[in-house]
This record gives C-alpha cells, sequence and structure tokens, in this order.
C-alpha cells in the first residue's frame, strides 16, 4: 500500500486542485472558499447487538453547498475516517459540477465490516445511524441526499427511506430524501447498473475521439481491447460486464481480495461473479489462472486498466511499474496525487474519477426528480408516441401501395420503431448524453490550452469554474 511520503488521501485531492487552480483567474479568496470542506459531523452511537451496546463512530461530511441538496454516498468499511469522508465529500462537489447535476458534494459513512453482522443487525445499525443524520438535516430532500457507495446497497437506502419517513410522516416529498432506492421502495430502473454504464459510456466517448485514443498511443475502438479490471464489486462488475458483452473488449484480469484471476482469452464476468458471490473470493474458480498475489495483476501489461474498489491502489510504491497506457478511475481517488503525477510522465492517458464514476449520481439524480414529480418516467409520452409513429408507418405503407412502388420496410424496423422507450431507456439515454457532453466540456479545456496536459486538470478547471460561478451568482 501507499509509502509514508504519501499524503493522504484529502490531501491528494488538494493537490490535484491546486494543480487546477493554479491556471485559473479566480477572485482572491474563492480558491479557498471552494477548496476546504464546509463542515463534517462526527457520531457515536451504541445499538445494542447480541447481548450487548456496540458503539459505532458514523460521518456525514458536506463539502460545498453552492447548491442544496448536496449529494453523496454512505460507506460502510474499516477504512472509513475523517480525512477520506472528507476527500469523497470534496470529489462529490466536482462530480456534480462537470455533469451537471444540480447539488453540492457530500459523503458519509460508517467505520465498521458489514460481512461481521447479519441482515437484522444492519438494519438496526443503519435505521440508528439514519436516525441520528436525518435529526440534523443529515438526511432531507431538499438538504443531503445519500446514496450508496462501498459496503452498502438499495437495501440499505430502502431502510433510510424509511426510517426518514417514520420520522416526517406529512413529508410528501419523504422518498427523495435518500436515492439508490430499490425499483419498488421509490427507485429508478438502472440505478444499480449506472455507475458500471457510465464507465462503458465515458470509453465510448473516449474512443469517438482517434485523436485522443492516440495520445494513449492506442488505436481503433474498443474491439479486442485488453482490460484489467480491480474490483468485482458493483461498479467493476458492471463495467466489465456491458465492455465484454457489447464492446467486444476482452477482460484479461480480474483483482479482488483474495487473488486475481487472469486469462489471456478474456474472462467470462458472469461465471466469475457468480463464483464470487456464492464462495466469497475468486479463489478456486476453475476457468483461469488464480493469481495469490492478486496486486500485481495491476502491473501487466493491458490496453485499458480500470481501478473500481478502493482509493490509493496505485501510489508511489507500484506507479513506476504500471504498463496500462490508458486508466479509467472507476473508483474514487484510485491513484494517488503522487501516482497521477509518475503515469503522466510516463505518457499514460487517465480518465478521472470525478468524470468515470459520476454516472450513479446522473442517475441519482434522475431518481430525485422522479420522486419529486411522483411520476415515472415517460408515464405520460410513451402511448403517444407510440401513436405517433404508427400514424408514420401507416402513411408509409399506404403511399407505397397507392404508388405501386413496393417498398417494404426492413425487418425489424417496425417493431423497433414503434414502441414508445420506457424508463429504462430514457434513463440510459439521459446517462449516455451527460456523459458525452462531460466529456465534451472536459476535452474543450483539454486541448483547447497549452498549459493544460491532461483530463484531470481539464475536469478539475471545468468543475471549479462551475462552483465559482455559482458562488459568484449569489454574491460571495
Ligand atoms: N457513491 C456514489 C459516488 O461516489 C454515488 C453518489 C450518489 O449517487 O449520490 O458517486
Amino acid at each position: 500500500m501507499a509509502q509514508a511520503k504519501e499524503p493522504s488521501f484529502r490531501q491528494s485531492v488538494d493537490l490535484m486542485f491546486n494543480r487546477a487552480v493554479a491556471l485559473m483567474d479566480l477572485p482572491p479568496g474563492l480558491e479557498e472558499k471552494i477548496r476546504v470542506c464546509n463542515a463534517t459531523y462526527i457520531v457515536r452511537f451504541g445499538v445494542r447487538l447480541r447481548g450487548r451496546i456496540q458503539t459505532f463512530v458514523g460521518y456525514r461530511s458536506v463539502h460545498s453547498e453552492h447548491m442544496e441538496p448536496v449529494k453523496g454516498g454512505i460507506r460502510y468499511a474499516m477504512g472509513v475516517n475523517q480525512d477520506e469522508v472528507e476527500a469523497l465529500a470534496a470529489l462529490m462537489t466536482y462530480k456534480c459540477a462537470l455533469v451537471e447535476a444540480p447539488f453540492g458534494g457530500s459523503k458519509g459513512g460508517l467505520c465498521m465490516d458489514p460481512r461481521q453482522y447479519d441482515e437484522h443487525e444492519l438494519e438496526m445499525i443503519t435505521r440508528r445511524f439514519a436516525y441520528e443524520l436525518a435529526k440534523r438535516d443529515l438526511i432531507h430532500p431538499s438538504q443531503n441526499v445519500p446514496a450508496p457507495d462501498m459496503g452498502t446497497s438499495e437495501r440499505e437506502m430502502a431502510w433510510i427511506a424509511d426510517q426518514y419517513s417514520r420520522m416526517n410522516t406529512t413529508d410528501i416529498n419523504a422518498r427523495a430524501c435518500v436515492t439508490g432506492k430499490p425499483l419498488h421502495g421509490g427507485g429508478i430502473a438502472g440505478r444499480v447498473e449506472a455507475t458500471g454504464r457510465g464507465v462503458q459510456y465515458a470509453l465510448r466517448e473516449y474512443f469517438r475521439h482517434p485523436e485522443d485514443v492516440a495520445r494513449s498511443g492506442l488505436s481503433g475502438t474498443l474491439e479486442g481491447k485488453r482490460v484489467i479490471v480491480q474490483g468485482l464489486g458493483n461498479v467493476g462488475y458492471h463495467a466489465a460486464k456491458f465492455l465484454s458483452e457489447e464492446d467486444g473488449a476482452k477482460i484479461i484480469a480480474i483483482i479482488e481480495r483474495d487473488g486475481a484471476l487472469v486469462d489471456e482469452g478474456g474472462l467470462d464476468v458472469e461465471a466469475v461473479r457468480h463464483w464470487l458471490s456464492t464462495h466469497g473470493g475468486v479463489s478456486g474458480y476453475p476457468n483461469a489462472m488464480h493469481v495469490p498475489e492478486g496486486e500485481k495483476l495491476l502491473e501487466h501489461e493491458c490496453d485499458i486498466l480500470i481501478p473500481a474498489a478502493l482509493e490509493g491502489v496505485i501510489n508511489l510504491g507500484n506507479a513506476e511499474r504500471i504498463k496500462a497506457p490508458l486508466i479509467i478511475e472507476a473508483a474514487n481517488g484510485p491513484l494517488t496525487a503522487g501516482a497521477d503525477e509518475i503515469l503522466r510522465q510516463k505518457g499514460a492517458v487517465i480518465i478521472p474519477d470525478m468524470y468515470a464514476n459520476a454516472g450513479g449520481v446522473t442517475v441519482s439524480y434522475f431518481e430525485w426528480v422522479k420522486n419529486l414529480s411522483h411520476i415515472r418516467f415517460g408515464r405520460l409520452q410513451r402511448r403517444q408516441e407510440e401513436a405517433r409513429h404508427q400514424l408514420l408507418v401507416d402513411e408509409l405503407e399506404r403511399l407505397s401501395a397507392d404508388s405501386g412502388i413496393g417498398w417494404s420496410l426492413s425487418p425489424g424496423f417496425k417493431q423497433k420503431y414503434l414502441r414508445g422507450a420506457d424508463e429504462l431507456e430514457l434513463v440510459r439515454s439521459g446517462l449516455d448524453d451527460t456523459m458525452r457532453a462531460a466529456y465534451q466540456s472536459m476535452r474543450e479545456v483539454w486541448h483547447g490550452r497549452e498549459d493544460v496536459e491532461d483530463l484531470r486538470v481539464a475536469a478539475y478547471m471545468v468543475s471549479i469554474d462551475r462552483v465559482a460561478k455559482s458562488y459568484q451568482a449569489k454574491g460571495l
């Protein structure tokens, strides 16, 4: 892991921020205002479990309130601490600004290992934590809206939503207090896959620009590209699945807690995920080579490296040996500032976290809007859209018959064209559009200015500029 001279995660984020503001012309003092974390609430609460009271330490950090509500996940992990939630909250501010999700940045966490507790225990812990946050408006539809992160999922979000509703029985917008809920508990289609889907859309957009692809020394399309994924959790799994099933990329290695699986011919992502969920690890998986020292695989030759687990996995200790020419940060902060510097000097292209993993919060935004409007996307338009398409098809068929030309529509066209979009299709379309637009805004800065060398600085500059404008509009 990280060496002694490595800065903390929050310092690492600040160093990257500083690199960007050095190229900007912000009014005096505003730079500092944007950089600092507004507040971090720390709570210690007890839950009676297994005959004794256990004390838990929880955090909710609010980085920037230039827009409200503030937004960001809640993480359950042993590594959770103040420095980490503050770094993650800052990244949320920049991420939301970059993809134009109208939120400030926040993040929360509980310092614990969720695998040590059964479902009922987790529910008691989650409800108690939600209570502590909600009573201070740190969970609130118009103030602070959490979402899943490492160690949490739609199950925890449903408990949080229910806890908030119990405490606010007359709030008609109670469901909008948290996103990433199950579909039948006020969620939205496509949220679970959203972050992985966003990684796929980000890579597709990158590969639409041969000039950008050339900067990493690669060429062509995603077809046949050799990909290594670190972490087969929700994000890594969906990214690997979509890239291999839909874009023809080859997943040549998957790195997990108990080692890595390697198959130069391409791993079957679905089969590995199934093995992982039934065996709790990848070792023993029969159809690939198992390497116990999984982290070593980060240094393996490949075209695209996707760190999709923890922060700081690529650091001063291994950056020099990383061979991937293109790294896409599906996790938050997987590269330390030092590693980022080394890899840039080696000529690698890094698609930064605040863009690469923004698919999650983008679809969270759609879910929040759905909750506030109390209606499923497409419910009003779908059949009307179908009826209009039907009119056109009928007219084409009539013209063809009347004119005697005898045109016939290609097979499948009618079926595909006639169908109005359902919620999932609309969510994917909105996500795709968001990822393309955000890439364009980074790209303009990346290519437009001589002094901007990389996508990360470009991303920070776009975000900081938007946050600054929003503060200025308020008269600050
Ligand atoms: N935890 C996710 C992230 O880091 C999602 C946040 C959200 O949807 O609010 O982006």
